[in-house]
């Protein structure tokens, strides 16, 4: 038999007898302690099943547990496990469509006549269970993509013989598992005893491939980890995020509420969450201010022909709205303000000597969403943007760059989040723009980024075509990451609106513009504050700081006199003066997390004070309405940092 000679990376080359598979070349070229956490592996760069048969010479690298990689595997075999339990307890008659791993697990998508019931899920998990003792290979062949057809026909498999009816190859690759066969590319699990802490978590409708035309699957969703003690970890913190998921905390605190007769995916924000709103938009407008920005303001609909000159009715028209026809000229929804900027620069003319120009505003902006995409705040159809452009010269770049993501990681601290992943995505295989633009600005990327002393993510060819950008995402409390500032270099837009400046050379040049939102939106942002703080916002973003709470009637006239005065210096409070018990309007002003009770009695009328409360039960000393409300400032100072 012939040989081979395959070697891990940096390691030295091994010679093996053709077809040895690549875990046994593993067992010979890595540790006992690394093989034991390998579940696959890298041959040349592609990642295979341990069983593959090696056919040349190699680079073998194992693909280990821990890696991102490692976890899919687990997660993704997790769901070909599953599926063959539904069948063995369902039968063949339940039709499997997809089955993908997911962040933070799995799923897949059945179409059965019943539905899933919760006691199905623990037959399903039992099922699971028996199959990973009986340690089931996952048995991997290779067949003509006719052959796969004839195959799943067979066995009534029609979304598997529709995924395969449209592919562009000429073999593809099943793996069985018992008695059920699935269509997958691999790689997997060595066998299904790799299985040992998963758990089932919940069932939605899902329609085939996303489309309401489509019939509606039941998709499973389920999550996987090797360690018990990290799934354990896991559930405890979904549990968590349940008791803070923003929209039952929107509603239980009054901030906002969506309703059908408006809308799927449109926001009416109520006072409280209104005046949150206010708050944040305050301080957003004016920490841009301080850091050079002016602030638009402009329409929502423009023209159908502004679109065509900008691209968005080519590449984005399908986010877009329908026109609608005013004065015989077909108008539209905006889906972004970038147009509406432009406009603004070319109403006069520039030179060098003005750049950069920073301009900031926060703009609505309509997109269209599926409804089953919709999700509360996190994901709507209509959205303020926290949108800014600078415009500038190309020896600007670097440091304008610099400043917004200085600018981009204060204001994200001051909301609290000083954790976050930042990703720096380069030129895409389809892109405008010359190559030297390119990497000149895709190294001033880098270089703020460096000079920031950030550590970042390299994602090759993950760029906009018009240009490259940085993503931040940040980590909330439960240690979620969310999607929310975004900064881009567009070399697109600036040609086609044949945007100039007139350089120190007296010629015509076009200048370089930056597309920047920090926080992605407000609605988004908000949702992501409101589970962050479990609707315990900090003092000075609290919609309602202090709340009023009178002993008995006899100091109505009182507390009235206190409310005003507050009111008055610049403290949101309110009141409830209603003739309850005091420890039942203390645990209402609880739940609705107000930072301070401020409790009036016969002995705080005399003395012309008040006794305040803290939301942890605390109290401090009685004080004056005068000495709280600049307690309360100057906390709000601190909280924003504008202490010095
Ligand atoms: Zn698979
Ligand atoms: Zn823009």
């Amino acid at each position: 038999m012939p040989e081979i000679s395959v070697k891990i990376k940096d390691g030295e080359a091994q010679t093996f007898q053709q077809g040895i598979t690549a875990g046994e070349a593993l067992k010979k070229l890595v540790s006992n302690k690394v093989r034991k956490t390998t579940v696959a592996a890298y041959n040349n760069g592609v990642s295979v099943d341990l069983s593959v048969s090696m056919t040349e010479d190699a680079v073998l690298e194992p693909l280990v547990m821990k890696s991102k990689q490692g976890v899919e595997i687990l997660r993704h075999s997790a769901a070909h496990i599953m599926a063959l339990a539904v069948r063995k307890l369902f039968g063949n008659d339940v039709k499997v469509a997809i089955g993908p791993s997911i962040e933070d697990g799995f799923y897949y998508d059945f179409d059965r006549a019943e539905p899933f019931t919760p006691d199905d899920f623990e037959l399903i998990e039992k099922k699971m269970e028996e199959i990973a003792s009986a340690r089931l290979p996952f048995v991997r062949k290779e067949m003509k993509v006719s052959e796969a057809i004839d195959f799943f026909d067979k066995q009534g498999e029609k979304y598997k013989v529709e995924l395969l009816r449209e592919m562009d190859v000429e073999t593809v690759s099943t793996y069985q598992q018992g008695d059920f066969v699935d269509l997958c590319r691999g790689p997997h699990l060595p066998d299904s005893s790799w299985l040992k802490a998963f758990k089932l978590l919940r069932v939605a409708g899902s329609y085939w491939r996303g489309d309401e035309k489509n019939p509606m699957l039941q998709r499973l969703y389920g999550t996987a980890f090797y360690d018990k003690k990290e799934l354990k970890k896991y559930l405890n913190q979904l549990e968590e995020a349940k008791k803070r998921d923003h929209r039952r905390l929107g509603k239980e605190l009054s901030l906002f509420t969506i309703q059908d007769q408006i809308g799927p995916g449109l926001i009416l924000w109520q006072p409280r969450g209104a005046l949150l709103r206010k708050l944040i938009e305050d301080y957003w407008k004016d920490e841009h201010y301080r850091n050079g920005y002016e602030l638009l303001y402009t329409p929502h609909i423009a023209r159908q022909d502004l679109w065509k000159t900008s691209g968005h009715l080519d590449f984005y028209g399908e986010n877009m709205y329908s026109a609608m026809d005013i004065d015989d000229v077909k108008y539209q929804l905006k889906p972004m303000n970038c147009p509406f900027h432009i406009g603004i620069y070319k109403s006069n003319k520039h030179s060098y000597r003005e750049f950069p120009i920073r301009w900031c505003e926060l703009g609505t902006v309509y997109r269209y969403e599926r409804t089953g995409a919709l999700h509360g705040l996190l994901r709507v159809r209509g959205f303020t943007q926290d949108d800014a452009h600078i415009f500038c010269r190309p020896d600007q770049l670097e440091y304008e760059i610099f400043n917004i993501i200085d600018l981009n990681l204060h204001i994200l601290k001051t909301f609290g989040f000083d954790q976050y992943d930042i990703y720096l995505s380069t030129r895409p295989e389809k892109y405008v723009g010359s190559d030297e633009h390119w990497e000149m600005s895709t190294e001033a990327l880098k270089q703020a980024l460096d000079k920031k002393g950030l550590t970042y993510q390299l994602d090759q060819g993950e760029g906009v075509f018009y240009g490259p950008k940085i993503d931040i995402k940040i980590k909330d409390q439960l240690g979620r990451s969310w999607q929310c500032s975004t900064i881009q270099v567009d070399f697109n837009l600036p040609e086609r609106f044949e945007m100039t400046y007139t350089g120190d050379d007296g010629l015509e040049h076009q200048p370089i513009m930056i597309h920047r939102a920090l926080m992605g939106s407000l609605e988004r942002f908000i949702g992501v504050l409101i589970e962050h703080y479990a609707g315990a916002f900090p003092l000075w973003m609290a919609p309602e700081q202090a709340r009023i709470l009178n002993i008995t009637d006899d100091q109505y006239q009182y507390s009235e006199a206190v409310y005003s005065r507050l009111r008055n210096l610049g403290v949101r409070v309110e009141k409830d003066l209603r003739n309850e018990k005091l420890n039942y309007k203390i645990r209402e002003a609880q739940l609705m997390k107000v930072s301070y009770m401020l409790i009036i009695g016969e002995r705080e009328k005399g003395d012309g004070t008040i006794t305040v409360r803290k939301r942890n039960g605390e109290n401090l000393p009685p004080m004056t309405p005068a000495e709280f409300a600049e307690m309360v400032n100057s906390e709000c100072k601190e909280g924003t940092g504008e202490t010095n």
